[in-house]
């Protein structure tokens, strides 16, 4: 099935009537009917279910193939629903339904956490044309919120710079990534983030893909890039272990769906290729 997802251009609630279709959330978690979790690439985590509660939080996301789709924000469970973990949800859905399902997340993230002008304090309002909030005292205007981060695998001969954060709970091992400070270039941040991070300079970064992650609202930019100087020298604060490993010999890796997988996966065919 094709999903053809369009988003509203303004920050509106979503209509009640039979048609639309719902994303209910608790908190940071997605609310499901139980058959869809453990088919999340088939099944569609939004209902036409209208629930019996008071949300606390309702917006309109947009369209899916001609439907309005709105995300609804509850305070308990309703019946028939079971909350299932954003990231075990989007690492095991199809790239179309990981899409929306991303952009709601971000979106009531941010209408979540937008409530009051951080300039005067005025209670902000939606704008109807506009995908903002809008301070009717000084006009301060909020936007959905989105950090830029770099990501990136390096490559020093048939091998490739992976590290295991002490962050993941699991023996993976991922690419280097960090925020764009401001003022920074993609490239600028890319080679300070692994510098700072494992010691290594860089050289001939080449942007490959980019996606949005909604934990909670990074915007990942993709590199590949090759070995310059330096000898490891990892950061203990962010990093447990950090090494170089053969294309034939890698380590467990990122799910298919993030990008550092497929980064690696390219870093991986390039070396192939030659
Ligand atoms: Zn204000």
């Amino acid at each position: 099935m094709t999903i053809e997802f369009i988003y509203h251009p303004a920050i509106v609630p979503g209509e009640d009537s039979p048609q639309t279709l719902s994303l209910y959330f608790l908190g940071e978690r997605l609310l499901l009917k139980p058959e869809v979790m453990d088919n999340a690439e088939h099944i569609l985590p939004w209902t036409t279910d209208s629930v019996n509660q008071d949300p606390r939080l309702e917006l309109l996301l947009g369209s899916v193939n001609g439907v309005p789709l709105r995300v609804v924000g509850l305070a308990d469970i309703p019946p028939g629903f079971k909350d299932v973990a954003l990231r075990d949800y989007l690492l095991a859905a199809s790239d179309d339904i990981f899409r929306v399902v991303n952009a709601a997340a971000q979106l009531r993230y941010w209408r979540s956490t937008q409530n009051f002008c951080s300039r005067c304090g005025t209670l902000l309002k939606p704008i109807i044309n506009d995908r903002a909030l809008m301070c009717p005292s000084c006009s301060y205007r909020s936007y959905p919120k989105i950090s830029p981060c770099v990501i990136g695998v390096v490559r020093k001969g048939r091998t490739l710079l992976l590290a295991h954060s002490n962050r993941h709970r699991t023996a993976m091992y991922s690419c280097l990534a960090g925020f764009i400070e401001a003022g920074e270039t993609a490239e600028e941040a890319l080679a300070r983030e692994i510098f700072e991070e494992a010691g290594i300079r860089i050289k001939n970064p080449r942007y490959l893909v980019s996606q949005a992650w909604p934990f909670p609202h990074q915007l990942m930019l993709g590199y590949l890039c090759d070995y310059d100087s330096g000898e490891l020298n990892i950061d203990t604060t962010e990093l447990e272990s950090a090494d170089w490993f053969d294309i034939d010999n890698l380590p467990q890796l990122p799910a298919p769906q993030t990008v550092a997988r497929k980064l690696i996966e390219a870093a991986v065919e390039q070396v192939r290729n030659e």
